[in-house]
């Protein structure tokens, strides 16, 4: 059988399904089960965040003979019509693709005519706001007088681009980035379900590199899977990613406080050596004076960093040993690091000098 990426195969159906926005689909829901259905819909966030997934969800609901709780019961035909991609009710438009008034003109024209299957015709435009302006005011028209059988479902990553006249007309949900616990839990789901071995640590780096987002994360964890054969270590991810181990971050650090430059130097350099990238090296390590920033000042700190677990302890104690002031000043090295590294024609010494000026500023303390 062929593989089925675990971000189509777990893509939800029904609306308790959907991980970390349930402040919108239990308006949705209740919008099905009490039958107050609006026209148009604004989905706005950052990809990843299940606008289109919702969007589906609720196509299929409002359509469905017998919904559960406000979801599709997915047994009636009218679910069973709609799972299909060749379906005539529910019509996925690419606005990136199709942005041309001529095809949202040929889209007004169709409109016109009832659903096939069940009671709505469902329009989903993704990335609505690449449309041009005559497009627009074009979809503006439909908008002003949709026919009883139709709903528009406008999804955009970017709405701070589209017409203030668009936007009126359209009952507005936003998409929050999905927090990292949710991302965890929906990956141990996941795993478990689908018979693959984890370490718990994996499980926080991959949830903590998907940003918030469903897809993402599942992207990387389909990568993971297939790297660890189905058994998912910390070490396996980190090689993947082609990110730091936390133990080498957590040694140069030390240095940096101990004042070690010698130690340091040898570290960059065998890391260079072992084919680590540079920039990837820069951003691990602002992240981890992140972290230690997180850890000197909340005390739920906990929750907030993302580290491996027998790693937190020895955090803890760098961050007794430094000021805000030094961390915030390691944070600038490296940041500069990070931003002059694209035009470097010697990167390694931007890392190295970085380090002990780092060491400097720490001793002038
Ligand atoms: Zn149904």
């Amino acid at each position: 059988m062929a593989y089925l990426a675990l971000y189509r195969k777990y893509r939800p159906q029904t609306f308790d399904k959907v991980v970390g926005q349930e402040h919108i689909t239990r308006t949705l829901e209740n919008q099905v089960i009490n039958n107050k259905i609006s026209h148009a819909y604004l989905f706005c966030g950052t990809r990843g965040t299940g606008k289109t997934s919702v969007a589906k969800i609720f196509a299929r609901a409002i359509n469905c003979e017998h919904p559960v709780n406000g979801s599709p019961c997915g047994q009636c035909n009218a679910c069973k019509q709609l799972a299909q991609a060749s379906n005539m009710d529910i019509m996925e438009i690419d606005a990136a693709s199709n942005n041309r008034v001529d095809e949202i003109r040929e889209l007004r024209e169709k409109v016109k005519y009832p659903p096939v299957v069940g009671r709505y015709k469902v329009y989903i435009v993704d990335e609505v706001h690449m449309l041009t302006d005559s497009a627009f005011n074009a979809l503006l028209k439909t908008l002003e007088e949709p026919p009883a059988h139709c709903v528009f479902i406008l999804a955009t990553t970017e709405v701070q681009k589209l017409p203030a006249t668009i936007l009126s007309r359209c009952m507005r949900f936003d998409f929050k980035l999905i927090e990292q616990n949710v991302l965890c839990d929906m990956l141990r789901r996941i795993f478990d379900d689908s018979g693959i071995k984890y370490e718990d640590d994996a499980i926080s780096f991959i949830a903590k590199e998907g940003n918030g987002s469903a897809r993402d994360t599942l992207s990387i964890a389909d990568m993971c899977v297939s790297f660890g054969n189905g058994n998912v270590t910390y070490d396996g991810v980190l090689q993947v990613l082609g990110v730091n181990d936390d133990y080498k971050l957590c040694g140069l650090v030390q240095d940096i406080i101990d004042d070690n430059a010698g130690e340091y130097l040898s570290t960059i350099d065998k890391l260079v050596k072992d084919g680590k990238s540079l920039s990837m090296l820069a951003r691990d390590m602002s992240t981890y004076f992140r972290n230690l920033m997180v850890v000197k000042n909340c005390k739920d700190y906990k929750d907030l960093i993302v580290v491996r677990k027998d790693i937190v302890d020895r955090l803890s104690e760098q961050a007794n040993s430094l000021t805000n002031d030094n961390i915030t000043d390691f944070l600038d090295e490296f940041g500069q690091v990070e931003l002059n590294l694209k035009y470097s024609v010697r990167p390694q010494l931007l890392i190295e000098t970085a380090g002990l000026k780092c060491m400097k500023l720490k001793k002038k303390d």
